[in-house]
């Protein structure tokens, strides 16, 4: 629509060309709205004619999405970690995800994770053509999304060093795989459900240290990683209280209580007990 138009339907004055040009650059260079001119679900509801709107009206609508979206994110995670996920693994990580925690802060941040949310340079780049694509870290390469979860070779030493924790905490060899340590899957070489449990939290943490070093170009390190664990002991430890299922929470967090030590696992169970 021109100016002459909008200024005919909506009595706009000569004063207006300026926000009119602002506008138009937005939508054109900054939005969707031009290749997918299609009004979207919500824009239905809120053009309905109806008085009254309530909650639930989104939550039926957000919820009735296709998976569609979650296939496409599916074959960019794939593309750029080079894995093949397939339907059965694809499924697992996502049940995995909201199983991570009881904590639903906890769980939005695994499923932000997967649904490519964090805002990377290289997408701030695209907002904003001031801002340096470049990864924070290594200043070199450039800050895509799945170079700063993964690829960044200062965040490679890093994971090495996860792993070889990981290693002495379960005394089994543990692979570098993306797909398991930023998607979240279990770690084949773990057989029993309460070490598979323990792996999924301790790798997400890993993840949780990088995402608190996100807009900084210091590396998250294993000290870093610990800390978070020892602030989300008393977490697993009280939901486990609550649901009558002690003995679950020492059947999974066995492995890193034996790994800390008796004098520190006692440390940091004393005002638990
Ligand atoms: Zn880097």
């Amino acid at each position: 629509m021109s100016f002459e138009q909008l200024t005919n339907s909506y009595k706009l004055g000569k004063q207006d060309f300026f926000c009119f040009l602002q506008i138009r650059h937005n939508i054109t260079h900054s939005t969707t709205l031009i290749d997918h001119p299609e009004i979207s679900a919500v824009e239905k509801i809120l053009f309905q004619q109806q008085l009254k709107l309530s909650l639930s009206s989104f939550y039926r609508v957000l919820i009735g999405f296709s998976t569609t979206d979650v296939q496409g994110v599916r074959g960019v995670w794939e593309k750029e970690l080079s894995v093949t996920i397939d339907e059965e693994k694809w499924d697992t990580i996502w049940s995995l995800a909201k199983k991570i925690s009881i904590c639903t802060r906890t769980r939005a941040i695994q499923l932000k994770i997967l649904h490519r949310l964090h805002i990377s340079p290289h997408r701030r780049h695209f907002f904003n053509h001031l801002l340096s694509p470049l990864c924070l870290k290594c200043k070199t390469d450039v800050g895509t999304l799945t170079h700063c979860f993964w690829s960044c070779h200062k965040l490679q030493r890093y994971w090495v060093e996860i792993i070889s924790e990981l290693e002495r905490i379960f005394h089994v060899n543990i692979e570098m795989d993306p797909t398991s340590l930023i998607l979240g899957l279990s770690s084949d070489y773990l057989k029993t459900a309460a070490n598979k449990r323990l792996y999924n939290i301790l790798t997400f943490v890993a993840r949780k240290n990088i995402l608190l070093h996100w807009v900084r170009d210091k590396v998250p390190s294993i000290c870093g990683w610990r800390k978070i664990i020892f602030e989300l002991i008393p977490l697993e430890y009280l939901t486990n209280v609550i649901h009558h299922s002690v003995d679950q929470f020492y059947r999974v967090w066995c492995p890193f209580l034996d790994y800390i030590g008796p004098d520190l696992s006692s440390l940091l169970l004393k005002g638990l007990l």
